[in-house]
């Protein structure tokens, strides 16, 4: 058996990042930036004014000065002549400021008569001027890799990129294996259940950025195993569920095999989740989870989820491991590295003492997994401990 940290380089050096492809701004969110990405333009990319109000030269501005207001610039409307001494420009937010101009009194500190105007008001310091390129200029740039939020894809819209350089989305290909699983609202007869890791592994890896194709429950048979692996064709990461241990009809490493698997690791020191299997087959990389649901869940949380984002191209990312402190002990951990489902409070965490790894109604409350070391001693409240956050 291997570590965990080994199973996860292990598998990372199954995949690489994935070429570039570019797509529309509109459909850039959630993707992942592969190249830096510069902007076309300044911005703003004049001088703005940031309020209404009337613009002026600096030099001029004082309590109860008087001065004739010559024109008018708005938003999307220039004026194109000279503010001169004595002279202003009624102005709105985001209007470019006239030449001669390098100040906005704010109209609520002008009265005005006609086209004669008087400070009335204290106006302060502040020039109420957005400086061209304030924001961004030519050639700032938004650096890869970066999965791309709304705030991200403003930015770049702003930045007059209409098209944007991508990585290719991970294809994964899920594989439920079983005679006793059912699809959701199928009518399952009194020995099956309803396949649920599939769903649950989906929606994760999709959160993660991937393209997730679930194929048609496998039977217990070579023949089924067999037509499944097929499916699969052309996925970057073919993933299958369940046997892949030691039983009579865990029938996965056998079919793998004699499909020309590439195996490279079978059995991790960690609970829940020690029969997982990897390897590559047929130019994609192959990880056999084991069946439990709660052990699915881990492992795709674990081992998975790294995968994506390292075809993503984040080659160096580490897992995320915080540090909290207990609020309920725990006991001494036994030879495998344990992910607990546990609950975060502003106190600190506390694992559950129901660890089965059947239990998905524990692993739904759980917010946290927490990770205790092979052989860690008992442990009291108060003492640190890491955990990832789920
Ligand atoms: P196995 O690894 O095939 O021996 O499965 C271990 C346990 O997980 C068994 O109780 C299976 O019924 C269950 N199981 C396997 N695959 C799934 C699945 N896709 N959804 C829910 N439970 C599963
Ligand atoms: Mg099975």
């Amino acid at each position: 058996m291997i570590t965990v940290d080994d199973a996860r380089s292990l598998l990372l050096d199954l995949v690489a990042p994935l070429p570039t492809e570019r797509v529309d701004l509109v459909a850039s969110a959630g993707r992942t930036l592969s190249e830096d990405l510069a902007a076309r333009r300044d911005q703003p990319p004049f001088a703005a004014s940031a309020m209404d109000g009337y613009a002026m030269k600096s030099a001029e501005v004082e309590l109860h000065a008087m001065f004739k207001v010559i024109g008018e610039a708005a938003a999307g409307h220039a004026f194109d002549g000279v503010v001169g001494p004595g002279q202003a420009v009624r102005i709105f937010t985001g209007a470019p400021v006239p030449e001669g101009a390098d100040f906005v009194v704010i109209q609520e500190d002008i009265s005005r008569t006609g086209d004669l105007i008087t400070i009335r008001d204290e106006p302060g310091s502040s020039s109420n001027i957005r400086a061209k390129g304030g924001d961004f200029r030519v050639g700032t740039t938004v650096d890869a890799p970066k999965r791309l939020r709304a705030e991200d894809v403003a930015l770049l819209a702003a930045m007059n990129c209409d098209t944007v350089p991508v990585a290719r989305r991970p294809v994964v290909a899920l594989i439920s294996t079983g005679d006793e699983l059912v699809m959701p609202g199928d009518t399952p007869s009194p020995d099956q259940i309803i396949a649920s890791n599939t769903f649950g592994l989906k929606a994760m890896l999709e959160q993660a950025g991937a393209e997730v194709r679930m194929l048609p429950i496998a039977r217990d048979t070579e023949a089924s195993l067999t037509t499944a692996f097929s499916l699969a064709d052309g996925a970057d990461l073919v993933v299958t569920i369940g046997g892949a241990s030691v039983g009579d009809h865990d029938l996965v490493g056998k079919v793998a095999q004699d499909l020309g698997m590439d195996r490279a690791f079978y059995k991790v020191a960690m609970r829940p989740g020690k029969p997982l299997m990897a390897g590559r087959l047929n130019g994609a990389a192959m990880v056999g989870l084991p069946g439990n649901p709660v052990s699915a869940m881990v492992c795709g949380e674990i081992f998975l989820k790294p995968m994506i984002q390292k075809m993503l191209g984040f080659v160096d990312q580490k897992p995320d491991v915080r540090r909290a402190v207990l609020t309920a002990p725990l006991t001494a951990n036994g030879p495998r590295e344990h992910y607990m489902r546990a609950t975060l409070s502003p106190d600190g965490i506390a694992a559950f003492d129901n660890q089965d790894s059947a239990m998905l109604t524990l692993l739904a409350k759980a917010d946290a997994l927490l990770i205790r070391p092979p052989h860690d001693p008992a442990r009291a409240v108060g003492e640190e401990v890491e955990y990832l956050k789920l």
